[in-house]
């Protein structure tokens, strides 16, 4: 009997449930990536997968093993495998979302087809359908979520062993990395933005072992103090895993066994891990609202927002996109996510806000662009942060809770060194004037500074815009 092991984004061999146990079968096993060019998230995304893949087919190959990779369309492919190596049996960890959504409903339709066998894994904490209230409904608030997810954590599975063997999965002939892979994850920027994931040593920090350091470092230096550093984009404070969750380098299951041993070690501090523990729920959540609301990432959760007036204005689009808004907090959070496909999550929630609720623009524009440059794009985390900031979600933040971009820049990058980081034009500026420039033009001659011409002037006002807003959320507070 021969099983495939297909993988999408659980590209780790450690707690890798289907192949442990389609290993134990001591069945003939083939490994498989199918890359369909069509079916992606986005480039930045794209060009972390390629070097993702490359690291686990080493690791696979150093156990004897060999990782299949195909391209092309998605269907002629999965069949391509069934037939060339008589597959019995298919394995695989669901995900929530597009494009995973997609092909797991066609790896269904083939697998009936030829009458294989198809068995999904969860690599969540919990199954969603295990998480339900003592009526048995489905949570859509995060808080009564986490307490229920808290009363069930002890029943998470123990994570599972990276096999020792992998002789089994020896193919004829080793692939080689998909061409579409090689020519995203080749393009100048691209190189230019995996450039600040890499190490002193100048390797890209990718894969299964670079997940695990980044975890431990994380651990060691900075946990203890997540819980009062991680709102200041200036600091390392947070553990920056999030793209290596999204590709399963790491297990949510292993994070948190290694989280819940730590409280048992006086050098950590139990508040501080319970924190984290609680942010990595967020991402539970995500997962959890998509899996019974598949919906959620192309349509408001609440129904009224479906004719909401957003604007269509596609010159504060392009000003949001290229870091050009002239609000610098804005901009630095635009520009960094633009070097690195990273941003912080607090100017994730600003640089949203301010599409959203100050340009007016819809969340989708706002979600599609994050799709297209963040490393770590999550259909999941994506659409409900989008919908949580715009305020037609789950959850939502409420109406009237516009973040204004310049206090919330004066306390949270108090000396705008995260500003005078991504916005070098301010750099020379003492910090008080790189929250709002615009209120200090006669102040900044003397630097030889001019708004319009060094930097660009404010391309909205804040006052009006926020009272706009919040009309046009009055007028539609009653839509059904
Ligand atoms: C508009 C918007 C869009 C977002 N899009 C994405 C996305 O596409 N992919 C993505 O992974 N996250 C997204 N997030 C959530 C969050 O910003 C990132 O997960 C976080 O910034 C990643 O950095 P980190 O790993 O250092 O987080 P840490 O603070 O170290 O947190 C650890 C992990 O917990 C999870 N987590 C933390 N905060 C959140 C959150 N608010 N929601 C869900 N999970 C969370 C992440 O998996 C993260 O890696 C978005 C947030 C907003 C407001």
């Amino acid at each position: 009997m021969t099983h495939l092991i297909w993988l999408q984004r659980d590209l780790r061999l450690a707690d890798h449930a289907p192949l442990f146990k389609a290993l134990q079968r001591q069945h003939k096993v083939v490994i498989a990536y199918i890359h369909d060019p069509k079916l992606t998230i986005g480039d930045a995304n794209t060009a972390w997968l390629a070097h993702s893949l490359s690291q686990l087919q080493q690791s696979i190959a150093a156990k004897g093993g060999d990782l299949l990779m195909l391209e092309g369309d998605f269907e002629a492919c999965f069949e391509q495998i069934i037939q060339k190596y008589t597959i019995e049996q298919v394995s695989y960890h669901y995900e929530v979302g597009q494009p995973f959504k997609q092909q797991q409903d066609l790896a269904l339709q083939l697998c009936k087809k030829h009458k294989v066998g198809l068995q999904p894994f969860d690599q969540a904490w919990l199954p969603a359908d295990q998480v339900l209230s003592q009526k048995g409904g489905t949570y859509s608030v995060f808080t009564p979520f986490y307490k229920k997810l808290l009363t069930l954590l002890n029943q998470v599975a123990l994570p599972l062993n990276a096999p020792q063997d992998l002789s089994a999965c020896k193919l004829e002939q080793p692939s080689a990395l998909p061409a579409d892979l090689i020519k995203v994850s080749q393009q100048p920027w691209a190189i230019k933005m995996l450039a600040h994931w890499s190490t002193a040593e100048d390797t890209l920090a990718v894969g299964e072992k670079a997940a695990w350091l980044r975890f431990e470092s994380f651990l060691h230096h900075d946990c203890n103090d997540y819980p009062d550093n991680r709102d200041f984009p200036s600091q390392s404070a947070t553990s920056q895993l999030s793209t290596h969750l999204q590709f399963g380098e790491i297990s949510m299951r292993q994070m948190l066994y290694a989280l819940q041993a730590a409280k048992s070690n006086p050098d950590y501090k139990i508040h501080a891990l319970d924190i984290f523990i609680r942010q990595l729920a967020w991402r539970e959540f995500g997962r959890y609202l998509l899996h019974f609301h598949p919906q959620l990432e192309t349509e408001p959760f609440q129904a009224k927002f479906a004719h909401f007036p957003w604007d269509d204005r596609p010159d504060l689009l392009v000003s949001w996109q290229m870091g050009k808004t002239g609000f610098p907090i804005i901009d630095a959070g635009m520009r960094e996510l633009w070097h690195t496909g990273w941003m912080h999550n607090r100017v994730r929630m600003l640089v949203a806000s301010w599409l959203t609720k100050n340009a007016n623009h819809s969340w989708r524009d706002g979600q599609a662009w994050f799709a297209h440059t963040l490393i770590d794009a999550d259909p999941a985390n994506n659409a409900m942060g989008w919908q949580w900031v715009a305020g037609c979600g789950v959850d939502a933040a409420p109406y009237y809770r516009l973040f204004n971009p310049v206090v919330q820049s004066e306390k949270f990058d108090i000396h705008a060194e995260y500003i005078k980081r991504w916005v070098p034009e301010l750099k020379n500026l003492p910090a008080r004037y790189c929250h709002a420039p615009w209120l200090h033009q006669a102040s900044l001659e003397q630097y030889g500074f001019k708004l319009g011409k060094h930097y660009p002037k404010p391309q909205l006002d804040l006052q009006q815009s926020r009272a706009e807003h919040l009309q046009r959320v009055e007028a539609n507070k009653n839509y059904t």
